[in-house]
């Protein structure tokens, strides 16, 4: 075909994506940052510009807003992004309660950055509802839980904690990235926002980054997020929306089979003679046990932290001879991952000394099983 454009005109032109007739089952990713306009200055569709929305991202926010039973979604391009977009809906002065075992980085979020910017924080230990009861002041906009907590794995009676939010009219936001929605839906009984870490599960394969917020009502907070997701721009690329989404179609299985085989490995180390406590709320030993019962579905997690007997040092020196086990940061996907948590977290870090973290990948029971049995020895 000859054409009589110019060869950089041609380039650009013979690559866009024109008049096509395939119906791909895979979803096509549009990298298109923008989206031409008709001649009157009107769009056909939503789509203007990819900062404001792109069709892979709405998918993906389509797709978890649906699994969390959520009306609104808002994707961005990590889950301290997203984190920060729920903390950015308030302003100077307000106050938030926070778990003293909350993940570590929102911890140093709160301290280094939004401190700076008037926003008050109290920790609380929040598997003990008095203590939420009581750190509520005036100012209190928001309670954020984690449930089941990283990394010591305490557990929150959301429905129980709803109804104190409910009360005192504050926000009550659910990291729900450990679970996910195969294992629980806090949006059904009595939380406002869910946020994940779309990193972990619903990528799955350690291969992108990724955050949402997911809001139970299309209201005025639902607003303020999609305004603060439009003007910040902290949003994921369409590739990683597509790589997100991708992940979801296989979330249920995966999770489904991670978590049985952590219990069955929680239920070998906790009868150990060199284990301490293995801390997995599918345990009957775990304290709020109970309460993971009620509101969790599915099972209980693929993650648990286990407390070796004797120092820092000898939990180390385990998580050094495992060996289907990678020492890296992260967790929910496919491979098994372990972490000396206190070193991560730095000195001021509440993890007890001996405590390793576990993520339980998809590899045989068996394998993973023997794997500890040879590093106890
Ligand atoms: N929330 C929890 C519970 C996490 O475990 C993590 C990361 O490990 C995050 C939030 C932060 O997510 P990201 O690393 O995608 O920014």
């Amino acid at each position: 075909m000859k054409s009589k454009l110019k060869f950089e005109t041609r380039a650009i032109k013979s690559t866009q994506s024109g008049s096509t007739n395939v119906k791909p089952l895979s979803t096509p990713i549009y990298l298109s940052s923008t989206f031409e306009r008709n001649e009157d200055g009107s769009y056909d569709n939503d789509f203007q510009y990819s900062r404001a929305d792109n069709p892979n991202r709405r998918i993906l926010e389509n797709s978890i807003a649906q699994l969390e039973n959520g009306e609104s979604c808002f994707a961005f391009s990590s889950g301290m992004a997203a984190i920060s977009a729920i903390l950015q809906s308030l302003k100077t002065g307000d106050h938030v309660i926070l778990p003293d075992d909350v993940y570590y980085n929102i911890y140093s979020l709160t301290t280094d950055v939004f401190e700076r910017w008037g926003l008050q924080t109290t920790t609380v230990d929040m598997s003990d509802l008095e203590q939420v009861k009581q750190a509520i002041k005036e100012n209190t906009k928001m309670i954020w839980a984690e449930t089941p907590s990283n990394p010591q794995l305490k557990i929150t009676d959301i429905q129980e904690l709803s109804s104190i939010t409910k009360a005192h009219k504050l926000t009550l936001v659910v990291d729900n990235t450990w679970p996910s929605p195969v294992l629980q839906n806090p949006l059904d009984i009595g939380a406002d926002i869910v946020m994940h870490s779309t990193t972990k599960y619903f990528g799955g394969h350690s291969d992108v980054l990724g955050g949402c917020v997911v809001l139970k009502e299309n209201n005025k907070l639902a607003e303020r997020i999609h305004s603060i997701q439009k003007n910040m721009g902290a949003v994921p690329s369409p590739f990683d929306c597509w790589l997100i989404a991708r992940g979801i179609q296989t979330l249920h299985l995966r999770v489904t089979a991670q978590t049985k085989t952590a219990l069955a490995l929680a239920e070998y180390l906790e009868e150990h003679p060199k284990i301490d406590q293995v801390l997995y709320p599918g345990l009957e030993s775990h304290p709020q046990h109970h309460i993971a019962a009620k509101q969790m579905k599915n099972g209980f997690g693929a993650m648990l932290s286990v407390i070796v007997k004797g120092d820092q040092q000898n939990a180390v020196d385990v998580s050094n001879r495992l060996e289907h086990f990678t020492a890296a940061t992260s967790l929910g996907a496919v491979e098994s991952l372990v972490e000396h948590r206190k070193s991560v977290e730095g000195p001021d870090s509440k993890t007890p000394n001996n405590l390793l973290r576990v993520s339980v990948g998809l590899e045989n029971i068996d394998d993973l099983i023997n794997d500890w049995r040879q590093c106890l020895k």
